[in-house]
C-alpha cells in the first residue's frame, strides 16, 4: 500500500468502541458525544476479516485503540482472532480495566502496551478524565511491567494543567523500564484546542535540559517510522520520548492507516474524508480496492494543513472532524 508519496503503509489502528470508562477533556467534548448505533459498527468477525485483508495489502502490525477497547464486551474474541494473523498486535488502553486482561494479552502474544496516563496525582486525574481512576491506572501499570509487558506511557501535556510533572515523569525511569511519552496537544472537534495550550518539543526540552543538564540526555535511535523522538537520561533504565504533531509532524515516515469503530478508513487523523469499507463488506462488494483509493487519496501533511499556521486557523476544518474518542488514537 504505497501511496503518491512513496509512503509504505504497514501499520494498522483498529478503533473497536466509540465508548469509554474515562472522559479526557482534550480527548472528547464535555457534552459527550453520540455513540453509532450497534448496527453501525463492526462486529467481531468483521474486524477480523477487514483485518485480514489489510494484512494480505502489506500490514504488519495492528494496534488496537478507540475509545476504550477494554470496554468491549467481545474484546477477548477479536484479540484471539487477530491473534491468528501474522502480525504484531498491540493496543492502546487507559488501563482501567487491564488486570482483567492480563492473560488474554499473554495468550495472544502482545508483548507492548501503551497506556495513557496525563498525571501522577489523583486529584488531576480526576480533572482529566473527569473520572476516580488514578489508583486502578497506576496499579495496573506496575502489573504490566511486572508480568513483562514493553510498556510506553502516554502523556498530553497542556499548559498549566499537568506541564509541572515532566520532570516526575521522566523520573519514573530512573528504576522503572517505561517509556514515557509527551505527546503535544492536538485539535480535534470539541476539545477546546488552543495553540496556546500547546506544550512544545521545545519548550519540553528547555524544561528537561534545565533540570538535568543537557550533557546528561542522550538520544536514541528512533525506529523506523516511528512518531517520537526518544531520549534517555543517563543512568536511567527508561526512555522519555516527545510527539510533534503539531509543532514538528512526521507525515513524511508515516505508515499509518486508521480504522474507525463503525468500519471507515481514515487515512489521516486530521482527514475530514473517511471511506465506508463496512457497507462495502457487509454488501458483499471487494475492499482492496476501496481500501487503495484511500491510500492514493493520502495528503502528504497533515491532511492539506502543511503549516502550523494552517493547523491553527483551520478551526471549522477542526469541528467538521470527529473527537478523537471516535476516530481511534
Ligand atoms: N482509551 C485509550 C487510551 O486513552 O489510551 C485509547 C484511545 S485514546 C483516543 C488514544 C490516545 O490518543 C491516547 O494516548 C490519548 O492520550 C491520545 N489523545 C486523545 N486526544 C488527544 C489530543 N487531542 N491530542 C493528542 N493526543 C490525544
Ligand atoms: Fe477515553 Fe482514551 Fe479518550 Fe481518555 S483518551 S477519553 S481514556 S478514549
Amino acid at each position: 500500500m504505497t501511496d503518491s508519496f512513496g509512503r509504505v503503509h504497514n501499520y494498522l489502528r483498529i478503533s473497536l468502541t466509540e465508548r469509554c470508562n474515562l472522559r479526557c477533556t482534550y480527548c472528547m467534548p464535555e457534552a459527550g458525544v453520540r455513540c453509532s448505533p450497534k448496527s453501525q459498527l463492526m462486529q467481531a468477525e468483521e474486524i477480523y476479516r477487514i483485518a485480514k485483508i489489510f494484512v494480505q495489502c502489506g500490514v504488519t502490525k495492528i494496534r488496537l485503540t478507540g475509545g476504550e477497547p477494554l470496554v468491549r464486551k467481545d474484546f477477548r474474541l477479536i484479540l484471539e482472532r487477530l491473534s491468528t494473523l501474522p502480525v504484531a498486535l498491540t493496543l492502546t488502553t487507559n488501563a482501567v480495566l487491564a488486570d482483567r486482561f492480563i492473560d488474554s494479552f499473554k495468550a495472544c502474544g502482545v508483548q507492548a502496551i501503551n497506556i495513557s496516563l496525563d498525571t501522577m496525582k489523583p486529584d488531576k486525574f480526576r480533572q482529566i478524565a473527569r473520572r476516580d481512576e488514578f489508583e486502578k491506572v497506576h496499579r495496573n501499570m506496575q502489573s504490566l511491567l511486572a508480568h513483562g509487558f514493553e510498556v510506553k506511557l502516554n502523556i498530553v501535556l497542556i499548559k498549566s494543567l499537568n506541564d509541572d510533572e515532566i520532570i516526575d515523569f521522566i523520573q519514573l525511569g530512573k528504576t522503572l523500564p517505561l517509556a514515557v511519552r509527551f505527546i503535544e496537544f492536538m485539535p480535534f472537534n470539541g476539545n477546546r484546542w488552543d495553540l496556546k495550550k500547546v506544550v512544545s518539543h521545545r519548550a519540553i526540552m528547555r524544561v528537561v535540559g534545565g533540570y538535568f543538564g543537557e550533557r546528561e540526555i542522550i538520544r536514541e535511535a528512533d525506529a523506523p517510522n516511528d512518531t517520537a523522538k526518544s531520549y534517555r537520561v543517563a543512568g536511567y533504565s527508561g526512555t522519555f520520548a516527545v510527539i510533534s504533531s503539531v509543532t514538528n509532524p512526521f507525515c513524511d515516515s508515516c505508515n499509518r492507516l486508521r480504522i474507525t469503530a463503525d468500519g471507515k478508513i481514515k487515512s489521516c487523523l486530521f482527514s475530514i474524508v473517511e471511506t465506508d469499507l463496512l457497507s462495502a463488506l457487509r454488501s458483499g462488494r471487494p475492499i482492496e480496492p476501496i481500501i487503495q483509493r484511500a491510500v492514493q487519496a493520502k495528503r502528504k501533511v497533515r491532511s492539506g494543513m502543511n503549516a502550523l499556521r494552517e493547523l491553527q486557523s483551520a478551526d471549522r476544518h477542526h469541528r467538521g472532524n470527529r473527537s478523537m474518542i471516535q476516530i481511534g488514537g
